[in-house]
């Protein structure tokens, strides 16, 4: 398989992306770790006339931890960067965690944390984790500079609200709490692939397991990573009991407007849906017993 011929530019510095974005505009399409976009350039699903490859661009490869506590990512850092680095471990956890359930290594020494936010696949992980930390991207094109909140950068099914002379070039997370209960898991056939439902959560407990807030976002279930509105609010004020646990699996199934594919039906997302978020509570708040113990 090989793609429509295109032209090729690889700049050096971010202003020269920037400006070839803001003259060629929807014609052109940023590389960044290619492990979504030359699948579908080879498929001929995407025929880009020009590739403006940002590989070069060190500056967008970048962690910082910032002075109040949360995490500046470069666009360009590296899947398998963030798994390993240090500072995500420990700032950051659930981040961490959820890098391993991207593919392959293989896949995550290339993917970058940019490309998997702007492809916006409904069944990633980072769209998902991202909106569960209130990441905040931002985005520079020429002649401006924006700063748009997950919650509102996923719109649709491979969409975003990037627009064709923008580039993401920065991820914002605030700081992550310590002592709040966490768990990322998902459903995939085979190991390394794509989720077939997910989901990412986080909760504020007391010192009795009783839930003072909770965020719960799913993948794979939706044209977008999706909030479990209903299922947040269930979970409020309650303590986590065998009981209760069963009855937030039904919540969750209920809440679940899932489509039908090839991969499962949307009888089979809404049963195991609910079954996962009970799981991944279990497991969160074992996590925080352990480190209260
Ligand atoms: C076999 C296989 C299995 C996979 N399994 C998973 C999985 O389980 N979970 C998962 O989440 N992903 C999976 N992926 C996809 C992988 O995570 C990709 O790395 C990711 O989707 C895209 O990142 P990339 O850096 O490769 O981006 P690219 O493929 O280079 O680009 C993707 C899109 O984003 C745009 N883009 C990239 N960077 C920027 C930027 N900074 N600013 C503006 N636009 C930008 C590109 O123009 C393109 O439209 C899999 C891929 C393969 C091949």
């Amino acid at each position: 398989m090989k793609p429509a011929p295109f032209e090729y530019f690889a700049p050096l510095e971010l202003q020269e992306a920037l400006d070839l974005l803001e003259r060629y505009g929807d014609e052109a399409k940023i590389l960044a770790g290619g492990q979504s976009l030359m699948p579908l350039m080879n498929l001929r699903l995407a025929r880009p006339g020009l590739i403006i490859d940002i590989n070069r661009l060190s500056s967008l490869d970048t962690i910082t931890a910032t002075p109040e506590g949360g995490l500046t990512i470069g666009a360009l850092t590296r899947q398998r960067a963030l798994e390993r680095s240090k500072i995500v471990q420990e700032q950051n956890p659930i981040l961490a965690a959820a890098m391993p359930l991207i593919g392959h290594f293989q896949i995550r020494n290339r993917g970058t944390i940019g490309g998997s936010l702007v492809h916006a696949d409904p069944a990633a992980e980072l769209p998902a984790v991202s909106l569960l930390l209130g990441a905040e991207f931002l985005l520079r094109s020429k002649s401006a500079v924006r700063v748009v909140p997950a919650a509102e950068f996923f719109l649709s099914y491979l969409t975003t609200a990037i627009r064709p002379a923008e580039l993401l070039t920065e991820i914002r997370l605030p700081k992550w709490p310590s002592g709040e209960a966490w768990a990322v898991q998902e459903i995939a056939r085979r190991k390394g692939d794509f989720a077939l439902i997910g989901v990412a959560l986080r909760a504020e407990l007391d010192g009795e397991e009783t839930v003072q807030k909770a965020v719960i976002v799913m993948f794979g279930v939706d044209s977008k990573p999706l909030r479990m509105e209903r299922a947040e609010a269930v979970l409020k004020g309650r303590r986590i009991s065998e009981a209760f646990l069963r009855e937030l699996s039904g919540v969750v199934a209920e809440e679940l407007e899932p489509d039908s594919d090839i991969h499962a039906s949307a009888a089979y997302r809404k049963e195991v849906g609910g079954v996962l978020v009970r799981r991944a509570l279990e497991s969160a708040l074992a996590k925080v017993k352990e480190t209260r113990t």
